[in-house]
């Protein structure tokens, strides 16, 4: 379909197109000579951009372009017979682009896989499925008895065909697969791409609470409406996820799942699978390229039911979506926090808009945001109050630690109920949100500290291997010694890390297995799945680890949970400081007592009668009222709304001055202040000074008028090249 630019052809429309390139605007082209189709929105086409060529994207035409005639260019080939995007999803990204104030040719290309992206052709669509053959069927239950693993995936096929990808990401081995196919008991087939999808295994009876938040949800299909199900930890929010979903798909829609955690997808996965015979795909950044294409065009043209998937799976093609779920929607890492800075729940949300869908957020801590949302009664709210099935809520109890000698971080008190717990055969959770040995190396005869070179942070102490380690810069050393500074031998670790405490608990409880979890020992794929493999069988394990471990996940015999030290966050600058607290302090709890056990849980705190350690023993919501007024009373959000300018250069004054330009150009206004510029909280990081210009605005619009005139002006700024800048709307961090 190249077309080649004839010599006189004026009266061509001009395609404004959206362009790979930082430039928040739109690029015009002459259509390609003799073009005869229609100009649809959407439609990839290879332009000349500089002295190369890209792959664009089709918005609009326009009869006149600001560009002269002789400088306007041809567009060299339109890539596709019809649009790939369909309108709501192109009407997304283009909302996102303006609401963020990105550039639009960044934005675009996330609805597109990679190969699309790069101007490649969709990839084929057909989901390839194992399917039993009629021997594989006739089977007796348990055979072939020799091979467990063949066993359990004959059982799996019982219900129907499964696809390849699924089967393996349930834990499959391709010799596993490959074994039955050589033994006639399988084949190789297409998954059939009409919407004709069942349910493989019946919905567990729903209770009162969860019935009734099932039916409204599924009674708004084809509306767009915001449902935040508020549920306890362990009350059954899959649940109700897998009821609402299973409607969706009776009545031939996709359904979108959004996990904060790749960590938490097999799990999850694997519930889906379990109830639902059609096509769960997941997406995530773990997969390559390959894969994600695949993916991108079968839930593109509908023949995935269900797409599960990490923040940017948001952006996922659907030919007709009936939910939006978002599972943990209070949490960080829906936020994207550098390059496009956008929340995936936020965007979920318009995103229902356009599509005329409902969404669905669920969390057992819900944002202040969201909650307020449902207050002022924007969203509806349902409530989980109890755990389903067998568990009960844990009891909760604090220690006041101040004055006390500590072993590792660990008070005796502590120890002694670690000690009785495994000792009674249960689980053990120790929770610190802190890896490494220890926070810092400080030399006990000049005072010396092991600062970062390149950042204002200092270098973690690591045991395993040793060394100091920048947790901000990724910066390595090893380890001093003696002192870099008065060659004292005398270099010792202070704040305790996950290390120090897995050293000494590993000593103190040689009888019992002690498992670190942290993010440098739960590097591959399949760590989070062993682990929960081998915590199953409920023999007395104790795990140590980071915040890794509140996430989500469903460890059933966990009896006992020890926080070793609550007051991290307390103070914390931020505003969202004492939020985050009591999240992450829900949740982990949320970790114990999950089934029969009863579930206990130790809070260690310098600061027993500070009102947010208070409030932890009641329930989440009791602690939201007093949280909100803080935030009304500082106008900020979601009374008032925040954006952030983000400067990184090369020296601190350049930053300054450029945001300083910024800030003369655009004095502050009732209803849009602007604070700043200052140094960000950790100014230096990687030898870069990180500086910012803070938005305060009344509404919305304030901050989006005044943030357009900013960003205009930013681009209009000369500057050096070494300095960069970004926007940030509706900052998850102010500092
Ligand atoms: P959440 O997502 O709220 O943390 P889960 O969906 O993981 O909770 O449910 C916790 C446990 O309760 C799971 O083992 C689940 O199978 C069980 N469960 C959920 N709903 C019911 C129900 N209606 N009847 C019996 N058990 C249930
Ligand atoms: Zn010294
Ligand atoms: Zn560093």
């Amino acid at each position: 379909m190249t077309h080649h630019p004839a010599e006189n052809t004026p009266d061509q429309p001009i395609w404004r197109c959206a362009v790979p390139t930082p430039l928040r605007r739109y690029f015009d082209y002459r259509a390609p000579a003799g073009w005869q189709g229609t100009a649809v929105p959407g439609l990839r086409v290879r332009v000349p951009f500089g002295n190369r060529q890209v792959t664009g994207i089709l918005l609009s035409t326009a009869s006149e372009s600001t560009v002269s005639n002789a400088k306007l260019k041809f567009v060299a080939e339109v890539l596709d017979t019809g649009p790939l995007f369909t309108e709501p999803l192109l009407a997304l990204l283009t909302w996102a682009s303006g609401y963020y104030h990105h550039p639009v040719g960044e934005v675009l290309p996330l609805g597109l896989s990679p190969s699309e992206r790069r101007g490649l052709a969709e990839r084929a669509t057909g989901v390839a499925a194992l399917t039993l053959t009629k021997r594989g069927r006739g089977l007796p239950e348990g055979a072939p008895h020799r091979a467990p693993k063949q066993a359990a995936l004959v059982s799996l096929l019982q219900t129907g065909a499964m696809p390849l990808s699924a089967i393996a990401q349930s834990g499959f081995s391709r010799s596993v697969i490959k074994a039955l196919i050589d033994h006639q008991l399988a084949e190789e087939t297409e998954m059939s791409q009409t919407n004709q999808w069942n349910i493989r295994s019946a919905p567990l009876p729903p209770n009162t609470e969860q019935h009734s938040a099932i039916e409204k949800v599924t009674a708004d299909a084809g509306t767009f409406a915001v449902h935040l199900l508020f549920g306890v930890t362990g009350s059954g929010k899959t649940e109700v996820y897998l009821q609402t979903i299973a409607a969706c798909i009776e009545r031939g829609e996709q359904a979108l799942v959004l996990l904060p955690e790749i960590a938490l997808t097999p799990q999850t996965l694997a519930r889906f699978e379990a109830r639902f015979d059609a096509p769960v795909l997941a997406l995530h950044s773990g997969m390559g390229d390959a894969e994600r294409d695949r993916v991108w065009a079968t839930a593109r043209h509908g023949s995935a039911a269900i797409i599960l998937g990490t923040r940017s799976a948001v952006f996922a093609p659907l030919q007709q979506p009936g939910i939006i779920i978002v599972d943990e929607e209070h949490d960080a890492a829906f936020v994207q926090q550098d390059g496009f800075r956008y929340s995936a729940r936020d965007v979920a949300i318009k995103r229902g808009q356009l599509e005329h869908c409902p969404v669905l957020l669920g969390t057992a801590t819900p944002s202040l945001e969201s909650w307020h949302n449902a207050e002022t009664g924007r969203y509806h709210c349902h409530r989980l109050t109890q755990r389903a099935g067998r568990g009960s809520l844990p009891s909760q109890r604090q220690i006041d630690i101040s004055g006390l000698d500590l072993s590792a971080g660990l008070s005796a008190e502590l120890i002694e109920k670690v000690d009785a717990t495994l000792s009674a055969g249960r689980q053990v959770l120790v929770f610190l949100n802190r890896r490494g040995f220890a926070t810092a190396l400080v030399c006990h005869d000049c005072g010396w500290t092991s600062d970062c070179p390149d950042c204002d942070a200092r270098m973690t102490l690591h045991k395993t291997p040793a060394g100091l380690h920048c947790h901000h810069c990724d910066r390595r050393s090893s380890l001093p010694q003696s002192c870099p500074h008065c060659d004292s031998r005398r270099l010792v670790g202070t704040g305790v890390g996950t290390q120090q405490t897995e050293a000494f608990l590993s000593e103190r409880f040689s009888a019992f297995p002690v498992m670190r979890v942290d993010s440098d020992t739960m590097q591959g794929r399949e760590s989070m799945p062993n682990l929960i493999e081998r915590l199953s069988d409920g023999e007395p394990v104790l795990m140590i680890g980071t915040q890794m471990l509140s996430k989500g996940h469903h460890f059933p015999h966990v009896a006992l949970v020890a926080v070793v030290d609550a007051d991290t966050l307390l103070f914390s600058p931020d505003f969202r400081g004492e939020e985050r607290l009591l999240q992450l302090l829900t949740q982990v709890s949320g970790r114990a007592g999950r089934e029969e056990v009863p579930g206990e849980v130790l809070i260690q705190t310098r600061h027993p009668d500070h009102p947010l350690m208070q409030q932890l023993a009641g329930p989440y919501d009791k602690a939201l009222p007093e949280l909100l007024a803080q935030r009304q009373r500082g106008g900020l959000p979601p009374y008032g709304a925040l954006g952030v300018i983000r400067c990184d250069s090369q020296s601190r004054q350049e930053g300054l001055d450029f945001l300083q330009q910024l800030k003369r150009g655009a004095a502050s206004t009732e209803n849009c202040q602007l604070i700043g510029p200052l140094p960000a909280a950790m100014a230096r990081r990687k030898n870069r000074y990180r500086s910012q210009l803070v938005l305060a605005a009344s509404g919305r619009s304030a901050l989006a008028a005044r943030m357009a005139s900013l960003v205009n002006a930013a681009e209009s700024t000369r500057h050096s090249h070494r300095l960069s800048w970004s926007v940030d709307i509706d900052p998850y961090e102010s500092l």
